[in-house]
């Protein structure tokens, strides 16, 4: 892969009750491709009956090859669903939403994060005689819910409030049957979802409120951790409460890497809070240089605040190619360096003879940094300083995001604290001086909640929720990963 940053991660789209759903979910979804580049999908409810579209490649490519009949239809609902995911024959297989007919009507789920208990779910499933069509923690979404049908004598709400009792973990989930939309957020609201209203009176939510402003919709809340918002057919809707929420686990990590900078996620705004977390590494670790310059595209909001704070210049040395997507992964192309040239290409001008302040989101391996500053060196750079703009990843993460083991982490594996790890990183990156912005430093440019109120776990090991897998081996710290 181009990239050593985390690779799985996912993005929800859904509308009703507004004119032109297809397009309003499709305009949607493509402000969200950043959230998932290898497959799309699309359900639909209209003609009586739901509908489903998916295919591996870009938004626009699997919107572009629905069937006709599709955009004759009078759309009543549509949820939809980037995923980035590993490459290959499954891929295809595991892109949702994910549809089942249960007891003679279509039900199709799409879902950002990870079921930690999915293990242990899969095993009693399968011992009930469940059989699984593929290998998401999703699927499992739907299994219970046919359970619980049966349980709760097809209400559909009562089942799916059983269901749901199950999961643990990382879940935001769009439902879809031919009669209703669903919304869904795990009690502690590691992943964003929020929600808008267009002015004909029509629903959206979306994983970020990006989704919102492109489609024309207006941002009305988050949909709350423990949340279930069911959209009848009527367009009535309806919320209730599926569990309490006594703290809450929002990934910090969107805010350092994942969302857009135009969105808000958890209440504050992208844009803002990277700002913020660049001035805070000024204060923290200043750095003696000519130029404050990004690794972009992530970096450049920082790099803007620490600029600002610093009082030293802001100026472009990378520039990034954005037409190197999913496509140009080529197999034969073995050297990390060749790839990273070709994502990023060296500005000479305004490298040649700099002593400079390198704004990082964050180190995982190692190796697309180590590329990165040598092409800087090649071209000229006198002198390279890494300031990072969350501490040092030193730990999986089993909610959503697809860190590489720990034993990758290049943090980890450097090991040790203080000067002396950031000397020996900085030594093997091959940087003049290399800092992390503190734990306590990023926390503070989050407003909307108390520090608390964040899963900070891939970088202090605290985990919100407990996965299966570490339960399996609870000893042997390096075998944390992803579930
Ligand atoms: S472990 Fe890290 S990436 Fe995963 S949810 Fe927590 S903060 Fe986000």
């Amino acid at each position: 892969m181009i990239s050593e940053k985390p690779r799985e991660y996912c993005g929800l789209c859904g509308c009703t009750g507004s004119e032109g759903i297809l397009d309003l979910t499709h305009l949607g979804l493509h402000s969200l491709q950043h959230r998932g580049q290898e497959a799309a999908g699309v359900m639909a409810a209209f003609d009586g009956t739901c509908h489903l579209h998916k295919g591996a490649g870009l938004v626009d490519e699997v919107f572009a090859t629905l069937p006709a009949a599709w955009r004759k239809a009078t759309i009543s609902h549509a949820i939809s669903h980037v995923r980035y995911s590993t490459a290959g024959a499954s891929t295809v297989v595991n892109a949702q939403p994910l549809m089942a007919n249960i007891n003679g009507e279509f039900v199709g789920v799409a879902h950002n994060g990870t079921i930690c208990n999915a293990g242990t779910l899969r095993s009693e499933l399968q011992a009930e005689g469940a059989i699984f069509q593929t290998t998401t923690d999703t699927e499992l979404v739907l299994h219970l819910m046919a359970r619980c049908l049966h349980r709760h004598n097809h209400d559909y709400r009562e089942a799916l409030v059983e269901a749901l009792g199950r999961l643990k973990g990382a879940f935001c989930l769009l439902l879809l049957s031919k009669g209703r939309m669903t919304a869904v957020r795990d009690p502690l609201g590691f992943r964003p979802l929020c929600l808008g209203r267009f002015k004909d009176g029509g629903w959206m939510v979306a994983s970020e409120s990006i989704a919102l402003s492109v489609a024309g919709a207006e941002y009305v809340r988050e949909v709350e951790p423990g949340e279930i918002i069911f959209w009848e057919k009527d367009g009535s809707m309806v919320s209730r409460r599926f569990a309490e929420s006594p703290r809450r686990a929002h990934c910090i990590f969107e805010h350092v890497y994942f969302a857009r900078p135009g969105s808000y996620v958890f209440g504050d705004s992208v844009y803002e809070v990277r700002k913020a977390m660049g001035r805070r590494l000024a204060i923290e670790s200043p750095a003696d240089v000519d130029v404050v310059m990004p690794v972009p595209d992530s970096g450049t909001y920082a790099a803007l605040g620490y600029a600002e704070q610093s009082g030293v210049p802001f100026d472009m040395g990378l520039s990034r190619n954005h037409y190197v997507g999913r496509t140009f992964i080529d197999p034969g192309l073995s050297s990390r360096r060749k790839l990273v040239q070709r994502k990023m290409q060296p500005i000479v001008e305004a490298l040649k003879g700099k002593r400079i302040c390198l704004i990082e989101d964050s180190i995982v391996r190692g190796s697309t940094s180590k590329a990165r500053i040598h092409t800087l060196r090649e071209a000229g750079a006198r002198e390279i300083h890494m300031r990072v703009t969350c501490p040092p990843h030193r730990h999986g993460c089993y909610f959503g995001i697809d860190f590489p083991d720990r034993e990758k982490l290049m943090a980890n594996k450097v090991g040790g604290t203080g000067a002396e790890f950031l000397a020996e990183m900085a030594r093997q990156l091959q940087l003049d001086s290399l800092a992390y912005l503190s734990q306590e430093g990023m926390l503070s440019c989050v407003t909307a909640h108390p520090a608390k109120d964040y899963c900070c776990a891939c970088f202090d090991g605290e985990y919100p929720v407990i996965p299966d897998v570490m339960n399996a081996a609870p000893i042997v710290e390096d075998n944390a990963g992803r579930a």
